[in-house]
């Protein structure tokens, strides 16, 4: 029997092998430097085709990729031979305004969430690119505009529907499994299929936004005037000093397209008034060279880098965690942030205090939380001929920074050369990972991830 065959009889999802017309697109993820080449790519529609999947992959001693929106950078959603267990149909959204919750399939993107959600004035801490899988982002902790009012994405998860490594489906909260629960808020992908999340949504209405573009030389003044700022900013602010090349867009000069610029990216959830006063003390330190400043849909800050970052390119990022923005690590962002080498490359440097500093250390798997900023190098270019200049960038930038970070960085930042910092990554939380591995995949059938071996 030929293994779509058996396959097919257990699962109603279609299933994509080599030769297949949608093949070559199937087996691809964001990330188009991973060209694996899996054995068969499931395209689950419930809870029973995951279930099938993993049994079928654990019966085969297959390789087990889950891809929820494939955006994993090291290209974890899929694999060599792997059989790829594609939720992306399980994308359902429902919203429940009255107890402001919402239940959000395995395979959703935040675009599918925060539609739904803002339909009711509500939303969740989520990514800054609308297209990223709700799954990976949440297990991994979750960094977005509203983290230092909400905390991380997983401070807001309440439950989550789970098939375990074993077939078992189970239900994580504080009240069921809260082992698993605890694991699933930071651990990654390593525990099990989540099929559905329930998450806690909080009132958002419509944010005022701010892009400015610093020019290179009045960068450290502005990193400078970041530090103080964000450390008792107000709640409602979210946002990050950036490096990326200003791009062809109508507030931008023409003849500046394409320069490198320090880029303040602000949104705020509070009075708008109060939010063009805020907003507008960066003013005060340098005059922007352009800038976008104003209202807008919560969902539509979430997309303004959609075009910017599309699939189909090459990926090759770096991250780190730091305590504190101290001048010598301004000085490496001053030195090596303006050689942004590509347009859809950049440097964000999220900081991670407000609400998520209510949650103490040891409530959730994320393992850096006392630390102040995740910094992301984004390496992001169109052509693999320039593969070389482009990741040197990012190793440049990174080993810069290096002696003024944390030894980890943000697991869902990482590229697939980190595996060796995992650690250091789950920071605090990796013991009581390893422990909670053994538990719920002793086997390590969930191994295409940023990956805690069960000892
Ligand atoms: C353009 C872009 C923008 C980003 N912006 C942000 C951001 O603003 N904030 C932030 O925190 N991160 C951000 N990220 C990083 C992002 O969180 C990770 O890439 C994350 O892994 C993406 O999740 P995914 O479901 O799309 O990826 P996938 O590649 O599908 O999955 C990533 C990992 O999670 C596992 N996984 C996914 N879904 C499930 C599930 N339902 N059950 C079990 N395991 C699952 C996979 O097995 C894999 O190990 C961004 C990434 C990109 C490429």
């Amino acid at each position: 029997m030929t293994l779509v065959t058996a396959l097919q009889d257990r699962v109603t999802g279609q299933i994509v092998v080599p030769g297949d017309p949608d093949y070559e697109d199937a087996r691809r993820v964001y990330n188009f430097m991973i060209d694996n080449r899996p054995a068969a790519i499931v395209r689950c529609a419930n809870v029973s085709d995951v279930r099938a999947t993993v049994a079928y992959a654990r019966e085969r001693g297959a390789d087990l990729a889950i891809r929820g929106g494939g955006h994993s950078v090291p290209g974890y959603g899929t694999g060599d031979g792997a059989i790829v267990a594609d939720l992306s149909a399980m994308s359902q959204v429902v919203i429940d305004p009255e107890h402001r919750t919402a239940r959000v399939g395995g395979g959703a993107t935040w675009a599918a969430f925060n539609d739904a959600a803002a339909v009711h004035g509500l939303a969740t801490t989520g990514g800054i690119v609308s297209t990223t899988g709700v799954g990976g982002l949440t297990l991994g902790g979750g960094i977005g505009y509203l983290s230092r009012a909400n905390g991380l994405t997983c401070d807001s998860l309440i439950s989550a529907e789970v098939v375990l490594a074993d077939g078992q489906f189970v239900t994580a909260s504080e009240t069921s499994e809260s082992e698993l629960f605890w694991a699933l808020r930071g651990g990654g992908g390593n525990f099990g299929v989540v099929t559905e999340f329930e998450f806690r949504l909080h009132p958002i209405g419509e944010i005022y936004c701010g892009l400015m573009f610093f020019e290179p030389a009045d960068a450290a003044a502005i990193f400078r005037y970041f530090r103080e700022f964000i450390a008792d900013a107000p709640r409602q602010y979210g946002g990050y000093p950036a490096w990326h090349q200003a791009p062809p867009l109508p507030f931008i000069p023409q003849d500046r397209v394409g320069e490198p610029f320090c880029v303040v990216v602000s949104c705020w959830t509070g009075d708008h008034g109060e939010g063009d006063r805020v907003i507008g003390t960066f003013r005060e330190v340098a005059t922007p060279a352009a800038e976008l400043v104003g209202p807008m849909p919560y969902p539509a800050i979430n997309t303004l880098f959609d075009e910017l970052v599309p699939r189909g390119l090459q990926n090759y990022w770096k991250t780190v965690f730091v305590d504190e923005l101290t001048d010598e690590a301004i000085a490496a962002h001053v030195e090596h942030g303006p050689r942004v080498p590509a347009p859809s490359s950049g440097m964000h440097l999220y900081p991670i205090n407000g609400a998520c500093h209510d949650v103490p250390a040891d409530a959730t798997a994320f393992g850096n939380r006392s630390a102040s900023y995740a910094c992301n190098i984004i390496g992001i270019w169109p052509d693999p001929a320039d593969n070389a200049a482009n990741t040197q960038w990012v190793r440049d930038y990174y080993a810069a920074l290096t002696p003024h970070s944390r030894a980890g960085g943000y697991t869902n930042f990482s590229s697939a050369d980190d595996e060796q910092r995992a650690k250091d990554n789950y920071g605090t939380a990796y013991g009581r990972l390893e422990q909670a591995k053994r538990r719920y995949d002793p086997d390590n059938v969930l191994h295409l991830n940023q990956n805690i071996p069960p000892t």
